[in-house]
């Protein structure tokens, strides 16, 4: 682990129309913190009474390191909140799901009571399939409305779903079948992938052997002729769900029960498979659609992400439906068949709220101007970042091109294991390019030194959480001691393996892993610092940098950079580069060996694999590749 070090600090601050902040639902960060720091039971106890539950909890936590228990007592179904509370009301005939399909007009919308009936029915029908409360459901589907009624329908009777992107090979499906130990996989034939099929049930076909825990195999047929169903374990989605009835009363769940499995993306090492239960996640995922997105009643809210992601599980699936909004989820992919595909669905759903990755963003950036140019833009209004630190160049762009200066920008720290954001700088807030933002309400975050002693701003540290919260993972699948050492390295904290610094207002920026850190002749570099620098040249689309040992610092900074358009690597721009990044961070950042590139390894969740650049540039192995994108 690093030790602490100084960082040079942006002090650039953007501050939105205040029209956000008058009507905010959350308010001011400094009375919403406040309100949670007089009382912080009290607190989550207030959010978990806006939803409905089948009994109310005895206590609101119970925490005996590193175990926390949240809502102890309470009986709840996530699909209640996320479908019944809503078709019983108001709702009902509001449309909970937008579905957009790679070609052009291929859609298909769901009011809150259809989508509530469907989930029914194929809950009864994986019922009638001996599926029972406790049994695990492995998912790999494309981004169509039945994954959703899938996912839903696992949480109606209790079964643990493992959502494996589609994305995915054989191998790293059947690890997740089998370690999962799944009884049913919920598979398609195909997904449309660039005006390609992705055969993806050719796919389960080899996973599933040696995988003696599935007994079913449910294939959502799209295709047409249909695929043949070959084996006896095989079953058409539409043809389970025929002649089920369209009610399917909730199963009974203790807010401790398990409500899926999930992996992490794999980007420093082994994915691990992290537990989240269904009282506290429920809670955390609602709190911060509502509150942190400033949901209102009639916003189109589009998260890119896809539900084989913790992004997908919170902020497509369950935080927005618990919170009742109109959910958009596409097919699509960005720059197929142009660069300009997700814009022109902003612009023909009228989408108000959009939820994207840098990696997303430094890819538009990429294309120009030009692409989000053509359309209107106008009914944005939030504009939200997950994944990897937002560069500083990356928001400028994000908030001028596509937020035409007017939308704040949320740019939400947090992993899968924490289940829900957990720094964020609130709609309304001032906002900084390149930090995150405060601690959202309900969360206690600090930079602190390898004893855990808290670091003053300008230096950087280690990123902590203080205190449990309800959205918190209760352990890793399988590996309780790989849990435990979260909470175990630093005394009392949980340590999410991120650098950061703060600022002199709280305002903390990410600086990179702390496995990837950077240490040039004594001094150490988060990545994300001279990433950021080298993206603020004009030429740079994308950076990724690491450390090269060296005889006389130590470690010398390697970087591989994309260029953007109409730019062309030379020997006269890598020197142009270097002092670029000398200029602003200084000489101890300067990259000694700058190497152009077309592309970067990635994870699928489109993380940049430090790992591997490491790896390959010095013929080492790099480990688990599994969740490297082809
Ligand atoms: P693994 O844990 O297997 O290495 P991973 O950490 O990439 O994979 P995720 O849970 O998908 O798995 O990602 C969480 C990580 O993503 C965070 O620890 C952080 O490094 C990064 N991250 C997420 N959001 C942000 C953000 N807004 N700013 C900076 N970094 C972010
Ligand atoms: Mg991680």
């Amino acid at each position: 682990m690093p030790e602490t070090f100084d960082v040079k600090l942006e002090k650039k601050t953007y501050r939105p129309d205040p029209t956000y902040l008058e009507g905010s639902s959350m308010g001011d960060w400094e009375t919403a913190y406040g309100r949670f720091m007089d009382d912080p039971e009290g607190f989550w106890a207030g959010i978990a009474g806006e939803l409905e539950w089948f009994r109310k909890w005895d206590r609101v936590k119970e925490w005996k390191h590193p175990y926390a228990r949240w809502f102890t007592g309470a009986k709840l179904n996530i699909t209640h909140n996320c479908l019944d509370r809503h078709a019983a009301g108001d709702r009902r005939n509001k449309v909970a799901l937008i579905w957009r399909g790679e070609e052009e007009g291929t859609e298909r919308m769901y009011t809150y009571r259809q989508l509530h009936r469907m989930v029914m029915r194929f809950a009864n029908a994986l019922k009638k399939m001996g599926i029972k409360k406790g049994d695990t459901v492995c998912i790999y589907m494309p981004l169509v409305p039945e994954q959703i009624v899938a996912i839903l329908a696992c949480a109606r009777i209790g079964a643990v779903h493992s959502i494996v992107y589609g994305g995915f090979g054989a191998a790293a499906l059947h690890t997740r079948i089998r370690d999962a130990k799944a009884k049913i996989v919920i598979t398609a034939d195909v997904g449309y992938r660039r005006g390609k099929r992705v055969p993806l049930k050719t796919i389960v076909d080899e996973a599933v052997i040696n995988a003696s825990s599935v007994e079913k195999v449910i294939v959502l047929r799209r295709a047409k002729p249909l695929l043949e169903l070959i084996s006896e374990m095989e079953v058409d989605f539409d043809e389970v769900m025929e002649g089920m009835a369209p009610v399917c009363e909730p199963e009974v769940m203790d807010a401790e029960d398990p409500l899926f499995i999930l992996y992490t993306s794999g980007t420093t090492g082994t994915p691990k498979g992290i537990v989240h239960t269904c009282g506290g996640y429920m809670v955390g995922t609602y709190y911060t659609s509502k509150y942190v997105f400033d949901l209102k009643e009639n916003d189109i809210y589009w998260c890119t992400a896809d539900p084989g992601w913790i992004t997908g599980h919170s902020y497509i699936v369950y935080g927005p439906l618990a919170a009742g909004a109109t959910v958009l989820i596409t097919e699509t992919v960005p720059d197929y068949p142009d660069p300009g595909t997700w814009w022109r669905i902003v612009e023909e759903f009228g989408v108000t709220i959009f939820y994207t990755a840098p990696t997303a963003i430094r890819m538009f950036m990429r294309f120009g101007e030009e692409w989000p140019g053509r359309y209107n833009l106008n009914s944005l209004r939030i504009l939200g970042s997950v994944g990897e630190p937002l560069n500083p160049e990356a928001f400028e762009w994000y908030y001028s091109v596509i937020g035409k200066s007017a939308c704040p920008i949320l740019d939400t720290w947090w992993q899968t294991e924490t289940g829900m954001h957990m720094i964020a700088t609130l709609v309304g807030e001032p906002m900084k390019p390149g930090f995150a933002g405060r601690p959202i309400p309900g969360v206690v975050v600090d930079v602190v030194d390898r004893e855990g002693n808290p670091v003053p701003p300008g230096i950087g540290g280690l990123l902590v959480i203080k205190e449990p919260w309800p959205s918190m993972m209760r352990t890793v699948h399988g590996n309780d001691e790989r849990y435990r050492t979260y909470w175990n390295t630093i005394d009392a904290c949980y340590t999410a393996g991120d650098l950061a610094v703060r600022d002199e207002d709280g305002y903390i920026m990410v600086l990179g892993r702390s496995d990837d850190i950077i240490i040039v002749a004594g001094h150490n570099l988060g990545t994300a610092e001279v990433e950021s620098a080298l993206v603020s040249h004009e030429a740079v689309a994308e950076a990724a940098v690491i450390g090269k040992p060296d005889p006389v610092k130590g470690q010398a900074v390697k970087a591989f950079v994309i260029l953007r358009l109409g730019f062309e690597p030379g020997e006269k721009l890598k020197q142009d580069l270097i002092y670029h990044v000398r200029m602003g961070l200084g000489p101890i950042a300067m990259p000694s060996e700058i190497e152009f590139v077309t592309s970067l390894p990635k994870t699928r969740s489109g993380k940049i694999m430090r790992r591997v650049l490491k790896a390959k540039e010095m013929g080492m192995d790099p480990g688990d590749i599994s969740t490297l994108e082809d």
